[in-house]
């Protein structure tokens, strides 16, 4: 076999796969595990969104759609980002791709050579990295930390750019933490990119109506200074709990619009066209799923952190966003990937460690609630009695 090229030696991937495959494997020998690992809402997509894509497709939505997407889609999501943010965005900067990663993968092979430097936050969602790697791009890590409630620092992401920054890549609310930026923040973050015009910002804001405690959400988009150089994410699946139907959104400024188009063509050619109708139907139809979602989600948050907290060598501060909980389990005495490894395979409870979001994660691991209330408050108590239990190795 001949070898690929050497790019793919330096792509990675995302470890929360690894450890759902790990976790379906115990399952098959008949172990009970409790899956806090993955990143997906666990309810099914709401009933009027599932009718609008088995209608497409008895309607014969058989066929290719345009590369950038059905119309009525891209003018549903220009709507539904003026009735969130009061934004002005036109349906022919709005790109739709099979799920939120397309944007991310699309952006980073824009900016991604070797030279070019791309700021990325650290913990943060792997795929970032990985893709700057695989381009040959030199990865700089944004350090998010918990003493600032793992939101951006304004300062310190401006003190990291460089002549050769070419791409800034934001994430509010945030996996794997959980963290909000303040709006006060991104003012001061906007306000101090205007010195540096060369740095194009890709917001991932895929986790933007998941914030709690009267947190609202502040786009990027909001910001007319820099639209002409920001590219937006966003997409169904975390919000309407489409993870499955691969369905995402992006908002483009119009000298990049075109080469994302080309690398559609290129790729996956359209998003699946009934998925497409059950996106319109998604954002146009009534939005109180979404609000009961994340009062669900919220009344988890509260139980997630109130058990951590009472757990020997754990502390975890409370997230504003996403279904993230981020304890910090330095006092454990463990390592936090081996501590990881040792709650699933020991007390069958599926958690990521820290590192697997970069080198700022040590000391901590992920916890996702997508989970039910009685399955959050079981795994609680395994960790616990683990944790009393088992020293560190
Ligand atoms: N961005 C962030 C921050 C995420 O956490 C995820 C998924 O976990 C994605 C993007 C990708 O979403 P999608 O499944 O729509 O590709």
């Amino acid at each position: 076999m001949t070898a690929i090229v050497s790019a793919f030696s330096r792509i990675g991937e995302e470890n929360a796969f690894a450890v759902l495959a790990r976790a379906t494997e115990l399952e098959r020998q008949g172990r009970d595990i409790i899956n806090l690992g993955i990143g997906q809402p666990d309810f099914p997509t709401p009933a009027h969104i599932v009718e609008a894509g088995i209608k497409a497709l008895c309607d014969g939505h058989h066929g290719y759609t345009p590369a950038t997407g059905i119309l009525p889609l891209r003018e549903a999501v220009a709507a539904d980002l003026h009735r969130r943010f009061a934004v002005e965005v036109s349906p022919d900067s709005v790109m739709i791709v099979p799920g939120g990663k397309v944007t991310m993968f699309m952006a980073i092979l824009m900016f991604g050579e070797p030279g070019a430097e791309i700021l990325y936050p650290d913990p943060g969602f792997p795929i970032y990295r990985s893709m700057i790697e695989f381009t040959g791009a030199t990865p700089v890590p944004v350090p998010i930390r918990e003493s600032n409630g793992f939101a951006f620092s304004a300062a310190e992401t401006l003190s990291l750019i460089t002549p050769r920054t070419r791409l800034l890549i934001l994430n509010s609310p945030a996996n794997p933490t959980g963290g909000v930026t303040p709006k006060a923040e991104i003012d001061a973050l906007v306000a101090g990119l205007g010195a540096h015009p060369q740095v194009a910002i890709l917001s991932d804001e895929i986790y933007g109506t998941m914030t709690y405690d009267g947190e609202t959400h502040v786009s990027l988009l909001s910001y007319p200074e820099i639209r002409d150089r920001l590219i937006y994410l966003d997409g169904a699946s975390k919000t309407y709990a489409m993870t499955g139907w691969r369905l995402g959104w992006s908002v483009w400024p119009k000298p990049l619009y075109d080469a994302a188009r080309k690398l559609a063509v290129n790729s996956h050619s359209c998003v699946n066209a009934a998925t497409q109708w059950a996106g319109v139907e998604a954002l146009q139809g009534s939005q109180d799923c979404v609000r009961q979602m994340v009062e669900v989600f919220d009344r988890r948050r509260k139980l997630v952190v109130e058990g951590l907290n009472g757990l020997l060598g754990v502390s975890c501060i409370t997230p504003k966003g996403a279904f993230y909980a981020f304890p910090n389990v330095t006092d454990t005495g463990w390592k936090a990937k081996p501590l990881a490894s040792a709650l699933l395979e020991e007390a069958g409870v599926a958690v990521i460690g820290g590192p697997d979001f970069g080198i700022h994660g040590e000391g901590y691991i992920r916890l996702s609630y997508a989970n039910s209330e009685e399955n959050i408050a079981r795994a609680l108590e395994r960790m616990g009695e683990f944790l009393s239990r088992r020293k560190a190795a």
